[in-house]
């Protein structure tokens, strides 16, 4: 079971990824996890890689593809793999078809969980926090029982500034300009499935289920 998982963010990701290798026994590659782990390996690539984000550079793809063939070599990743964060472009996409050909390997399915954005904006800006107390609240999923004030301290609640409208849809849009290449791509190749992501948590899962089951 060779997975791609994607999703913009607000899209829940995260979670289904969680569920996902909790249920079927396979490794969740995330860039950062991979990344982290050649740099403490100290292998002759993660020195590269940390090279370059020393000088606040960006991984160039040929160190970044490296790394990604290295950890899909490894034995854990025999019955398959959950890459999330990997590809980000099409070169990407195309040195992974290359390298899992290599390796005699294939992607099962590319699974886009799929939200719209007016919900992902709900999601991501409804966070409120405390100003006295610090407790966090969403005005969608966990909204204080009176608009502003604290249930528990009747403190002031406020919106952090990572949170606002503007930062929050700047994050989409380099987030939509960046993906919507790469599900062209896969939608190309066949590989590519929708999951309505605006579901209930459990009804997403469900759904993904549904897919990998006829898998093998
Ligand atoms: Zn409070």
């Amino acid at each position: 079971m060779n997975l791609v998982l994607m999703g913009l963010p607000g899209a829940g990701k995260g979670t289904q990824a969680d569920k996902i290798i909790d249920k079927y026994g396979i490794p969740h590659i995330s860039t950062g996890d991979m990344f982290r782990a050649a740099m403490k390996d100290e292998t002759e690539l993660g020195l590269k890689a940390k090279s370059f984000m020393d000088k606040g550079e960006l991984v160039p793809d040929e160190v970044t593809i490296g790394i990604v063939r290295e950890r899909l070599s490894k034995e854990d990743c025999q019955n398959g793999f959950l890459l999330d964060g990997f590809p980000r472009t099409v070169p990407q996409a195309e040195a992974l078809e290359s390298m899992l050909n290599d390796l005699n390997k294939k992607i099962d399915y590319v699974i886009n969980i799929d939200v719209d954005q007016d919900i992902l904006m709900e999601r991501l800006t409804g966070r409120r926090i405390c100003k006295s107390c610090g407790a966090t609240y969403h005005l969608v999923f966990n909204a204080p029982k009176v608009e502003g004030v604290c249930d528990r301290c009747g403190g002031e609640l406020y919106q952090r500034a990572d949170d606002n409208a503007e930062t929050v849809q700047n994050r989409l849009d380099v987030n939509i300009q960046q993906s919507q290449p790469l599900l062209n791509f896969y939608e190309t190749k066949g590989y590519l499935r929708n999951i309505d992501g605006q579901q209930d948590i459990h009804k997403v899962l469900a759904d993904i289920e549904q897919l990998l089951g006829g898998l093998r």
